[in-house]
């Protein structure tokens, strides 16, 4: 655990008792601050009775005695209308923050004065591929030996983690939502991998929802950044860091074609990794044969670890080896397995319009199973994606009107359920085709969340590759 610094003796609350809220109400303590805990909900309040936080109603808080506010990244702060808890705290002006701000301003302690190398910090933020991306920086340093953690949005909460060792890497994924919000944001390398629009309800738009994430990048942050430049937003942000074309500072990604130019870029054409630096090629890796980063979505993700790792001091040669290695991860273009020639492939985390498209075009053929609770802008996006579908397997409550949306673009068929969509695919697959999970909506509707619709999906698969 990383107790929080700074706190000693004050009363500081902590709005949201989910995992993130409990694992700061106990670095907190750690710290020797007086957390006081609340939940609109109360199994949740429940849950934090039973570790010894009695709840304390914030709504009635006097405000006056609270050093600081904590809030959970599920929690409205701004739009659409902040929590009222939140808006009170703003009013009396009572600093907002979150496990992220504690974490940056708490990291660092004097235990390093004896350390050879300072510990350092990656932050991996964008729209998509930000887990994989985190987990793929993750997967290289500890393949090739060194010691490193990853936290943030996957896995463990930022304060839950060890207290770093000498010349360890923390490796964070931090969705907008947690770069809003954090009051320290000191990452020692930052990464952007990519900006479609997502979660705009909150962010008061897709201004709001970039400008959220390039909090990350603001002036005098990182010592080096990692930007996807397949976007305007993200040339932009590019241009904004660099002093020159040639101020290195800033790596370059793109998977959408070559980078030219003085400065340092990554970037994958036709599967093949390049590494340029001041106009030299100086690495080259073929990911074509890597089953773990299936798609040029992939590859993009493969680049940014890549530069990640280059800018902590690897080499391209052990990079390569690492990547080579990585098995992906679940719910991500996973691989289920293979029979008669038809593969499962489950993207059940594909939940938005461009995550989903990337998956249609990582595969040559596809059955296509989608369809949930539909995000806002519709489908419109995705129409120009279906060139590889022979037909696509609608499930969820609104199946009918999600497959209206669909058109003639591809054939299909209203399953509304995943048993139902799962047989209709593997009775027409043929062999070299891929049943593809990557649902283009949340599951909501049907399920708890993305992880059990993607094992639904994997349960049925099972059905096939496993029968006789
Ligand atoms: P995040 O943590 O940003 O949600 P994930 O790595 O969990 O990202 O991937 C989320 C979804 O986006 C999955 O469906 C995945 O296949 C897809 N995806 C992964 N990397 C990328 C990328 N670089 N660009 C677009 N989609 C991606």
């Amino acid at each position: 655990m990383i107790a929080v610094r700074g706190y000693q003796g004050a009363r500081v609350a902590v709005l949201g008792l989910g995992r993130s809220g409990l694992s700061t109400a106990r670095a907190l303590v750690a710290g020797g601050a007086n957390p006081c805990l609340w939940d609109d909900s109360a199994d949740a309040r429940a849950r934090a009775a039973a570790e010894g936080f009695g709840p304390v109603d914030l709504t009635k808080a006097d405000w006056s005695e609270i050093a600081a506010l904590i809030v959970s990244p599920g929690i409205a702060h701004l739009y659409p209308a902040p929590h009222p808890v939140i808006d009170a705290a703003c009013r009396a002006g009572c600093p907002v923050d979150n496990d992220i701000g504690l974490f940056f301003r708490s990291f660092a302690t004097d235990d390093w004065d004896g350390f050879m190398t300072a510990p350092r910090v990656v932050a991996v933020t964008g729209s998509n591929g930000k887990s994989t991306t985190s987990a793929l920086i993750h997967h290289i340093l500890e393949s090739t030996g060194r010691p490193a953690q990853l936290a943030g949005n996957i896995g463990r909460g930022v304060l839950d983690i060890a207290p770093p060792r000498d010349g360890e890497v923390v490796v964070l994924e931090l969705s907008s939502y947690q770069t809003e919000l954090a009051r320290a944001l000191t990452p020692d390398i930052a990464v952007f991998t990519n900006l479609s629009p997502d979660h705009l309800d909150r962010h008061g738009g897709l201004g709001g929802y970039f400008a959220a994430k390039r909090r990350l990048f603001a002036e005098g942050g990182p010592d080096r950044a990692i930007i996807g430049v397949d976007e305007a937003e993200g040339r932009f942000l590019a241009g904004q860091l660099s002093e020159a074309a040639a101020d290195d500072r800033v790596i370059r990604v793109s998977v959408t074609g070559k980078l030219s130019g003085p400065g340092w870029s990554v970037f994958a054409r036709k599967g093949f990794l390049s590494e340029y630096r001041k106009s030299r090629q100086v690495g080259s890796i073929d990911l074509r044969a890597i089953t773990g980063l299936p798609g040029a979505h992939n590859h993009q993700n493969a680049c940014a670890a890549y530069a990640a790792a280059r800018s902590l001091g690897l080499g391209p040669a052990e990079i390569g080896a690492a990547l080579a290695s990585f098995q992906g991860l679940p719910h991500r273009s996973q691989m289920i397995g293979e029979k008669n020639g038809v593969r499962f492939v489950n993207d059940s985390k594909a939940t938005n319009v461009d995550s989903a498209a990337k998956a249609l075009q990582a595969f040559p053929r596809i059955r296509w199973i989608a369809g949930g609770l539909e995000k806002d802008g519709g489908l419109a996006a995705l129409i120009p994606h279906l060139g590889a579908v022979a037909k696509a397997y609608v499930i969820g409550r609104e199946a009918e009107a999600f497959a209206r949306q669909l058109g003639d673009a591809a054939p299909t068929q209203v399953c509304t359920t995943m048993a139902a969509a799962v047989a209709a695919a593997a009775a027409d697959a043929a062999p070299g085709e891929t049943i593809l999970l990557a649902p283009a909506a949340a599951s909501f509707d049907q399920y708890d969340n993305f992880e059990k619709r993607g094992e639904d999906f994997i349960a049925e698969a099972q059905k096939y590759l496993g029968a006789d």
